[in-house]
């Protein structure tokens, strides 16, 4: 009996692990009904939870959970003593508001602190019931047990879990792509090397007939201005000394 108890509870605590993402140590939140079972049955909660989740606990409960037991005076002596003995939460309620009101406005939002509740009251059970990722405790037979999960908390698992593995649209665009135009080729073309001379050296110069032949008179025109000035001079001179002597 023990045995499958122990192993119930791995169970459902690696399905919040998983899906909800609960990590040790857990957040435990008590309301003052809890407590007065544990009592009534002789469980002692601070030693009885870690070892039933065999692992660190988080003990917890809220101001108004308190207020409400010391509202109670006399009836609710004994279970506010236990409540007490755990962290009190802080909630902001002015004047204090009921536990069972105080604890679903901490699970609401996603349970983003991860709490998990544990408690007695009917109520609160079926409001919590109706959020997604929000494990219960309760005590029957003298134990302290952990609820399965919902039905709820499956189906919002699984929607979790659909949503991660479904495509994202540039998968969809590529894949109707491919579909489409067919698998890209990815190999590569391999330059082809030249051999030989490169044509580019071998470019005949482009010609300007204009400019190019207005070059060539020019050098034209030096080279008879050259042969003017140095032949006739040179031969003059010559014929001049010549006379002379
Ligand atoms: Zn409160």
């Amino acid at each position: 009996m023990k045995v499958k108890r122990y192993k119930h509870c791995r169970k459902v605590l690696t399905f919040y692990q998983k899906n909800f993402g609960f990590n040790v140590p857990y957040k435990v939140l008590i309301d003052g009904t809890f407590c007065k079972a544990a009592l009534n049955f002789k469980v002692n909660i601070s030693e009885q939870l870690p070892k039933y989740f065999k692992s660190e606990v988080q003990l917890c409960t809220t101001e108004c959970a308190t207020a409400e037991c010391e509202a109670l005076g006399t009836l609710l002596y004994g279970p506010l003593k236990v409540l007490q003995q755990f962290e009190i939460l802080r909630c902001g309620h002015r004047p204090p508001t009921t536990a069972a009101k105080c604890m679903l406005s901490r699970i609401k939002k996603n349970n983003v602190h991860k709490f998990m509740l544990a408690t007695q009251d009917e109520e609160l059970t079926t409001a919590v019931k109706k959020h997604p990722g929000v494990p219960l405790l309760y005590i029957a037979y003298n134990t302290i047990t952990l609820e399965a999960p919902t039905d709820f908390s499956k189906q919002s698992a699984n929607e979790q879990l659909n949503s991660k593995m479904a495509p994202s649209e540039y998968e969809i665009i590529g894949k109707l792509k491919k579909e489409m135009f067919g698998e890209e080729e990815i190999t590569k073309k391999k330059k082809k090397k030249r051999k030989g001379v490169n044509p580019l050296s071998c470019k005949k110069k482009k010609t300007r007939p204009g400019l190019d032949n207005a070059v060539k008179n020019k050098k034209k025109c030096r080279k008879r201005k050259r042969l003017k000035a140095t032949g006739p001079i040179t031969e003059q001179l010559l014929q001049s000394l010549r006379k002379s002597v």
